[in-house]
């Protein structure tokens, strides 16, 4: 049997890395290296930059997506950013990327709240979850995965009461990176039969929450950790996996211009079995 046709999404995390007055032009540069409609592509500027970037994409195609959201949807949080702030100038948020797990101390029940208030604002939020090295050496990286993903929608679920269709609304919007720790700016990628795996066993653990397996197979999984235009290919080999979330080589008009038109390959190879 046939399973979902799901997108091809390349999305682009820029870290901490330009400002207002050059990330416009690499936004430019990068969308037209990277003109594949095929592929859905997604910028993640620092907040300081998106307006700039917003801007600079108007027309090509290419979304702008926040780094990060807090968990509150407004209060006393000096240096914060909240969902509804984003209005207007992003239409995607990275939600529990491993850098803010590690220096912010976010937690599974914090970024469960950060995906109530990405839904709340409109945002397509990328959940991020991965083992770190002693997990994964220690034979625990599905558990250690699955453990995130349970205790974000436990505290999803728990969150204010938004109606009975709350975790059909999310399924219909949510994209997961599988980002294992130590492959994320070390140079190390999993394999691609690895990140297939966990690709199964984040859908089972969807299932696991009562959605229907047709929307847990729904929810595109992107792979991240040391992607560049010479490893994509084994990610992209993978029917499983749906793409990349890409950090350092984001910022590389030549490294995104061979991902992206790597994984347009997959994308239209899929489009053709459709
Ligand atoms: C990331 O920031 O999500 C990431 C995967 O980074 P890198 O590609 O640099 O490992």
């Amino acid at each position: 049997m046939m399973g979902p046709m799901r997108p091809v999404i390349i999305a682009g995390n820029w870290k901490m890395h330009t400002a207002p007055a050059d990330a416009g032009h690499l936004a430019a540069a990068l969308a037209d290296a990277t003109a594949e409609p095929a592929v859905v592509r997604v910028t993640c500027p620092p907040f300081v930059a998106l307006a700039a970037v917003r801007d600079a994409l108007a027309g090509r195609e290419v979304a702008v997506g926040a780094q990060n959201v807090h968990h509150e949807a407004a209060g006393a949080f000096t240096g914060e950013v909240a969902a509804a702030m984003l209005t207007g100038l992003a239409t995607w948020a990275i939600v529990g990327h491993s850098e803010r797990r590690r220096d912010a101390g976010e937690t599974d029940a914090q970024i469960g709240q950060k995906l109530r208030r990405c839904l709340e604002t409109g945002l397509r939020p990328i959940l991020c979850v991965g083992e770190g090295l002693a997990d994964r050496d220690a034979g625990r990286a599905e558990p250690a995965v699955r453990d995130q993903l349970d205790g974000a929608w436990a505290s999803f679920a728990a969150g204010p009461p938004g109606g009975a269709d709350d975790g059909a609304e999310l399924a219909s919007r949510l994209v997961i990176a599988y980002e294992p720790v130590w492959a994320i700016g070390t140079g190390r990628t999993a394999s691609g039969a690895d990140a297939a795996a966990m690709a199964r066993v984040i859908r089972a653990t969807l299932a696991g929450w009562g959605w229907p397996r047709s929307s847990a197979e729904a929810v595109p999984v992107l792979y991240g950790g040391s992607v560049t235009s010479a490893t994509i290919d084994a990610f992209m080999a993978e029917p499983d996996l749906d793409g990349a979330l890409v950090g350092g080589a984001s910022l590389k008009v030549e490294e995104m211009a061979g991902i992206v038109a790597r994984a347009a390959l997959t994308a239209h190879a899929r489009l053709e079995a459709s």
